[in-house]
């Protein structure tokens, strides 16, 4: 069997991973490598990996470890890469070895500089093999953009800041570019990630760049305004995560108001981690839960349909049960959307780990179990709510007689979704990435149910 422009793919972690592993599978189709499926027919096999919290080291290492047996060629690359073991060398090449490379997260030309030299480039690269918004892993009609590398913040439960070094924004002239090659090839929802989408431009103290001739601040703005307004061009969306809460954010509200039609859905993903301001400080993140509840009341009063996700730590060390309560008091209060919450883990190099008060596993745990419970209700009050209501919503995937679709309120793979039917009779034919508006049926406390009003189109 002929390996030698065979590369095999292994993708692991969170989207800002995936979209360092788009861009390395691009670069390998565009020198005329062809990525495969199985170990055998690979003539070397890439790990992109993640570190980031203990399991995810562990999945990592394991995937490494398989890959080692059943192909013995080994590229090693992402956030695990970066990670070095309790002597101060590095973790992967301790534990494995045998791996040929190792680099860390965002490190295309490494990767690229070990793929030469253990599977030399094919002598005739197929470059217009390549579209040109490069190859992704994501389904056609949704999209990542990233627009920044590391992270300025140093909150104690994190190394991300050590695994990806500090905040470096992509030119806006880049990003913007970027956006417009993906919304021409078909893209109709565009995801803006980083570390800290909020934070976009500080490193390079929002210098103003240009895009179409035009200067441009370099700030999330700035940004949000120009991604608005090439969603609207190409009918399409644009959803921002990971966005830490600045009082700056409070400008990218009035640019959800107009829901679907100004381009940037009423939806924020902004982790606020906990509400009590001891606990805050401890992780060193800002603000605290009264301050939070003053911020979201001002937003929906501007943006009613704003969806806030958000995700939380519970026993983080010195906890006492009288913070978690004042936790469980905001989170009734806020009446957050979607919420996410972890028990507290430690994480190898973490400074938290070093904090007096570490909590039993069983008690964060049961905290976690308590705050999910409590979540849960307030999820379902909310979903409640927009039973009667008609709502725009993006098709996914279509099923027999009707479709799986997600509202403004719903990001892919981690929000629910919404079960829409068509109606009796109808012979219209829906596709993935087609907007169309539902009637709310029913709701429970993540997902919905519909009917399509082709009228309504
Ligand atoms: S903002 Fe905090 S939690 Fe997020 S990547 Fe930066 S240091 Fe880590």
């Amino acid at each position: 069997m002929d390996k030698s422009n065979k590369v095999g793919f292994i993708s692991l972690g969170c989207p800002k991973a995936l979209v360092d592993s788009e861009k390395i599978i691009t670069w390998l189709r565009a020198e005329g490598y062809e990525t495969v499926n199985s170990y055998d027919e690979a003539g070397v096999v890439i790990v992109n990996t993640c570190g980031f919290i203990n399991t995810a080291l562990e999945e990592s290492l394991e995937a490494v470890a398989e890959a080692l047996a059943e192909n013995g060629r080994v590229i090693v690359t992402g956030c695990l890469g970066a990670k070095q073991d309790a002597a101060g060398k590095n973790l992967v090449k301790s534990v494995h070895p045998k791996v040929l490379a190792v680099s860390g997260p965002d490190s295309v030309q490494e990767v690229m500089d070990a793929v030469h030299k253990y599977l030399p480039k094919p002598h005739e690269p197929f470059i217009d093999l390549t579209p040109p918004v490069g190859l992704k892993l994501t389904p056609k009609h949704y999209a990542y953009l990233k627009i920044s590398e590391g992270c300025g913040h140093k909150c104690t439960f994190c190394i991300i800041p050590e695994l990806r070094g500090p905040l470096q924004s992509y030119p806006i002239g880049q990003v913007l570019d970027d956006a417009e090659r993906l919304f021409q090839s078909g893209v109709k929802e565009l995801m803006v990630i980083s570390q800290d989408t909020g934070a976009y431009g500080l490193d390079i103290r929002y210098r103003t760049g240009f895009w179409g001739g035009r200067p441009v601040k370099s700030n999330v703005l700035g940004l949000v305004q120009q991604l608005g307004r090439l969603a609207q061009r190409y009918g399409a969306w644009v959803r921002l995560h990971y966005i830490y809460p600045y009082p700056h954010i409070d400008d990218l509200i009035p640019l959800m108001t107009d829901g679907f039609e100004g381009g940037v859905v009423p939806y924020l993903d902004i982790p606020f981690q906990h509400a009590h301001p001891d606990v805050l400080r401890r992780m060193k993140r800002p603000a605290n839960g009264e301050k939070h509840l003053e911020r979201i009341q001002q937003w929906r009063r501007i943006c009613p349909d704003l969806t806030i996700r958000s995700s939380f730590i519970a026993g983080f060390p010195g906890e006492t049960e009288e913070e978690f309560q004042y936790l469980l008091d905001f989170l009734k209060e806020a009446q957050l959307d979607r919420v996410g919450c972890f028990a507290y883990s430690p994480v190898e190099g973490a400074a938290a780990n070093d904090l007096p008060g570490a909590l039993p596993e069983e008690v964060r745990e049961e905290r976690r179990g308590r705050l999910m419970e409590l979540q849960e209700t307030v999820s379902y009050g909310r979903m409640q709510q927009k039973i009667g209501r008609t709502l725009r919503v993006i098709v996914d995937e279509t099923v027999r007689g009707g479709a799986v679709a997600r509202s403004t309120a719903d990001a892919p793979e981690i929000d629910g979704v919404v079960y829409v039917q068509k109606p009796k009779g109808s012979r219209r034919k829906l596709s993935p990435g087609d907007f169309i508006d539902v009637e709310v049926l029913d709701a429970d406390a993540h997902d919905l149910w519909g009917e399509w009003i082709p009228s309504a189109r």
